[in-house]
């Protein structure tokens, strides 16, 4: 066996008898006063097995540690559909200005008008740029947007005397939307993508019937497609009093240029943590605030941050017919000013030109690796692209053994095995600010491999070797993570 590598061995590992790290003047509590100071519980019959480590060890451990970690401010993250964008370091100067960074959440309303304000004035930009007339900034991820929209329009449907039971959901979706859907209480109807990608418009209204409450449809859609014919699909849906409701997780692709309300949608919600740059990964905290037309204003979770005549800001709590709270205190306060400083920093015209370069970037992408793979379907992409391992898979070379080679060539893998319906799928968004030097780099990285599928497979079938870990059990990796040491029992 090979000797691990240091960056493996943990700082109990490191322990040698007698080093230490600190400098401390000695107690001038004597000893024998310990018993009568303390009660008896609360003292150590023996000192702790705390490990022994000089400070270079100890700072060496922790720094190295922190190069483990894979981000956005050290590497190119082509994760499709989950826009790992970077995050702005102006953001996190003014998330952390004391007014914002200390102020409590139960502070009176008088005493945090400025966060109100920024509040008011954040929701009313979003509404602006989805041509929504309500925004609720609550929800905590995109998944709980989901959730407050279809609650929202089932309390919709039920003050117009109406039970409506199922929400239609094509087979690209993402797969938070049949949640969200399963625990507002409806059933899902899964309806059939067509040749293109599209949604299948005589499947669309085959199902459209009393009993269907909403829509729910991602536009772009997952394979990196615009529904072109999104219009009559809202009209369709409106004319048998269905909603329609937009998953806008990824808007980066239609900012400035096009926006749900335009397009007939009835709600949407969006990313913060993916459109709007804020932090994203390690869990959160996530952003999902969720716009609405005026028919369901109403519905929206309390409180709704309101302006009085004069100017000043107030939380409304009184709305009789709101889906309730749904979240601690007022959403994910810090995210919100990253969010807002990113769309005053941005501008409507930095806003659309985001939404060109990412579209420019990924067909660019697309047409690099067009022919090396096979693609998910013809004609150009939106902000992300889908292609195919099939032709790699029949050599023997996966989709899951070409993310892992990748990592081993220095890049993030894509998205894999997302959307259901493409085979070895591979989905791979760049976002706007990537430069033509690091795409080309990993287009060259992608190429490299489609040609040593075919001469020498073995090499993506072992990758990755130059990671700290090989291929772990991805189940058992998420269902039973090993987060802290554990000391051998001698
Ligand atoms: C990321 C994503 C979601 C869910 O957002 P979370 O914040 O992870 O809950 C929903 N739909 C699409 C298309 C997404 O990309």
């Amino acid at each position: 066996m090979t000797a691990r590598p240091s960056y493996d061995k943990l700082i109990f590992e490191l322990s040698s008898p007698g080093r230490f790290a600190y400098s401390l003047p000695a107690s001038d509590v004597p000893v024998s006063d310990v018993a009568t100071l303390l009660p008896a519980e609360f003292v150590r019959p023996a000192a702790p097995e705390l490990p022994e480590v000089s400070e270079v060890d100890v700072v060496r451990h922790y720094s190295r540690l922190s190069q483990l970690n894979y981000g956005v401010d050290t590497h190119f993250y082509p994760l499709g559909s989950c826009t790992m964008k970077y995050n702005p370091k102006v953001n996190e100067d003014m998330a952390r200005l004391p007014g914002f960074a200390r102020l409590h959440p139960l502070t009176p309303e008088a005493g945090s008008q400025g966060a109100l304000a920024l509040m008011h004035e954040l929701a009313r930009d979003l509404g602006e740029i989805a041509g929504m007339d309500h925004v609720s900034l609550q929800p905590a991820a995109g998944a709980q947007g989901e959730l407050a929209g279809v609650l929202m329009i089932r309390a919709y449907h039920l003050s117009r005397g109406e039970r409506r039971h199922t929400v239609l959901i094509p087979d690209s979706a993402h797969g938070t939307n049949p949640a969200s859907v399963a625990l507002a209480g409806f059933s899902v109807v899964q309806l059939r993508s067509d040749d293109h990608g599209e949604v299948d418009l005589a499947d669309l209204d085959r199902h459209l019937d009393e009993d269907v409450a909403a829509f729910m449809i991602t536009q772009p859609n997952t394979l990196g497609l615009f529904e072109s014919k999104i219009h009559q699909i809202t009209e369709t849906c409106h004319a048998r009093g269905v909603q329609v409701y937009m998953d806008g997780a990824n808007f980066n692709a239609i900012l400035g240029l096009t926006r749900p309300g335009d397009l007939g949608f009835d709600v949407c919600h969006f990313n913060l943590h993916k459109t709007f740059t804020t932090p994203h990964g390690g869990g959160g905290p996530g952003s999902g605030p969720v716009g609405v037309k005026a028919h369901l204003a109403p519905f929206l979770p309390v409180p709704v941050v309101v302006q009085d005549e004069d100017g000043g800001f107030a939380l409304d709590w009184n709305r009789p017919q709101s889906i309730g709270k749904l979240q601690a205190f007022w959403g994910n306060f810090g995210m919100l000013v990253r969010a807002y400083t990113y769309i005053r920093t941005m501008g409507p015209g930095g806003l659309r030109a985001v939404a060109e370069n990412a579209v420019l970037n990924a067909n660019y992408v697309l047409k690099r690796l067009d022919g090396d793979y096979d693609r998910s379907a013809p004609g150009p992409c939106m902000h992300e692209c889908v292609l195919s391992a099939r032709r790699q898979k029949r050599l023997g070379v996966s989709a899951m053994d070409i993310a892992k080679r990748l990592l081993d060539l220095g890049f993030y893998a894509p998205t894999t095995y997302f959307p259901l319906i493409i085979e070895e799928a591979l989905m791979i968004e760049p976002t706007e600010t990537e430069s033509k030097e690091t795409l080309d780099a990993f287009c060259d990285a992608m190429i490299q491999i489609a040609r040593e599928a075919e001469t020498n497979p073995a090499l993506a079938q072992e990758a990755p070797v130059t990671t700290p870990v090989r291929r772990l059990d991805q189940t058992l990796a998420a269902r039973q993570p090993v987060l802290r040491w554990t000391p051998q029992v001698k």
